[in-house]
């Protein structure tokens, strides 16, 4: 059932998250070098809130709880996002398919006026005028699909402009975006797909792994017939200012070094390391880490402190990260951490013979992503008080089998559904 379903009594929907939650408290950890930052046995303050908030100055929406290349049948989930907002301020993390329609039900919001034979909405929306940053964790298509539509319709809804309340005039305030850097190069060995005739695909420069810089701007091509029309005939600002682009990893100016020592993606993609600065404002600090995605290179964990708690979002990631993610999320109030049904790996890739192409691909999947088995004790690792599942594969799955993510947690267990909101509230600690 979708929290969206407004016909719904709030304390319906109430009742049945209530099926779906499971309170604990935190313990200790066993491994030592994830040491506790904060008291035992902290009670987990993440509230799930009405469709539409409630009085939390901080809450984490989600927007897409699925992930993968697939439509799932018998889910409406959408690719993963969430957003996060601060008081009357909106932050992104990831686009993936389907959830720029989960944002603008999220967000966007009108008055209507009556005219004859039924209302009509009073002038357009400028909702997303409070979206200030976007912080994708990597580039695969199921965080960004929905990038091409939130950059091209987004601007129908305010996206990277501020009214003034006083004297109503606009201007241009650009959302900022912040995502990997190019790779350099794709890995080593392609000889299964050359020997198939594949088809390496590159950009005009010769470019086989672009980063987000170059990702915005082929969009913006990509588009050039719409965006033009568009600016030239129907008053829309210039598409091109409405955002601004920080890379992490890249070599651009304003972008962002990852403070990790990463000679060759192609050997280690995630090396032990420590949190490192990305953004901050009156609302929130940002701060990001290397996940081990398998050959994906950068893919980041983030983190959000803000005055109310702090939230962690895992990406893509293996359980073999290092230490980062317990470094990154040690004693962090939400875990927003990725999932994958191991069960569902077994019915889709059998059980090939060893050496075989498709015993890679098994391998690989099982070692790119975290298992329902695996992930509560990855969050008691990283010493928080809620874990929320999402990039929940495949987007089926029945909530008893994710339920089983409560093994090894001692704190409160979430499953995501589309639009659910969580409110988060600190007590007695200082930012
Ligand atoms: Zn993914
Ligand atoms: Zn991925």
């Amino acid at each position: 059932m979708r929290l969206r379903s407004a016909g719904i009594p709030c304390i319906l929907i109430a009742l049945l998250l209530g099926c779906i939650i499971v309170a604990g408290n935190i313990t200790t950890p066993e491994t030592p070098a994830y040491e506790l930052q904060r008291p035992r046995n902290v009670q987990s303050t993440a509230v799930i809130l009405p469709p539409f908030g409630g009085n939390y100055n901080t809450q984490l929406v989600l927007l897409g709880t699925t992930g993968g290349v697939g439509w799932w049948a018998d889910t409406t989930r959408a690719s993963s996002s969430s957003a996060l907002l601060v008081g009357d301020t909106i932050y992104i993390i990831d686009l993936g398919q389907g959830s720029t329609a989960r944002l603008a039900e999220a967000f966007v919001r009108n008055d209507f006026v009556f005219a004859k034979g039924g209302r009509i909405e009073d002038g357009s929306s400028i909702s997303l005028q409070k979206v200030r940053a976007v912080f994708f964790t990597h580039l695969h298509q199921d965080h960004t699909a929905d990038y091409p539509a939130f950059l091209l319709i987004g601007p129908g809804a305010g996206l990277g402009m501020h009214t003034d309340p006083v004297t109503q005039k606009t201007s241009i305030v650009p959302v900022k975006i912040f995502g990997p850097g190019s790779r350099g190069e794709l890995e080593a060995d392609k000889t299964n797909y050359l020997n198939r005739s594949g088809t390496i695909v590159e950009t005009y420069d010769g470019q086989t792994s672009p980063g987000l810089r170059q990702m915005t701007s082929l969009i913006w091509q990509a588009y050039a017939q719409t965006i033009n029309d568009m600016t030239l005939d129907n008053g829309y600002p210039d598409f091109t200012r409405l955002v601004t682009i920080t890379e992490i990893g890249g070599s651009g100016p304003g972008d962002i070094p990852i403070p990790a020592d990463v000679p060759d993606p192609n050997a280690d993609t995630c090396p032990a390391m420590e949190p490192f600065p990305v953004y901050s404002d009156e609302n929130i600090r940002v701060t990001a880490i290397l996940v081990n995605h398998s050959q994906v290179y950068p893919s980041f964990a983030y983190r959000f402190d803000t005055p109310d708690g702090s939230i962690v979002f895992s990406g893509d990631t293996g359980i073999v990260t290092n230490g980062n993610l317990q470094r990154l999320a040690n004693g962090a109030d939400i875990l927003v951490h990725e999932v994958i049904d191991e069960a569902w790996i077994d019915v889709k890739f059998g059980t090939p013979a060893e050496g075989t192409q498709m015993a890679a691909l098994k391998t690989h999947m099982q070692n790119s992503h975290t298992k329902i088995s695996d992930v509560g004790r990855i969050a008691e690792e990283c010493n928080v008080s809620t874990l929320v599942l999402n990039h929940i594969v495949p987007g089926n799955t029945p909530k008893m089998r994710l339920m089983q993510a409560q093994q090894n947690f001692s704190g409160k267990l979430i499953v995501g559904e589309d639009l659910m909101r969580i409110g988060i509230r600190k007590f007695g600690r200082a930012w």
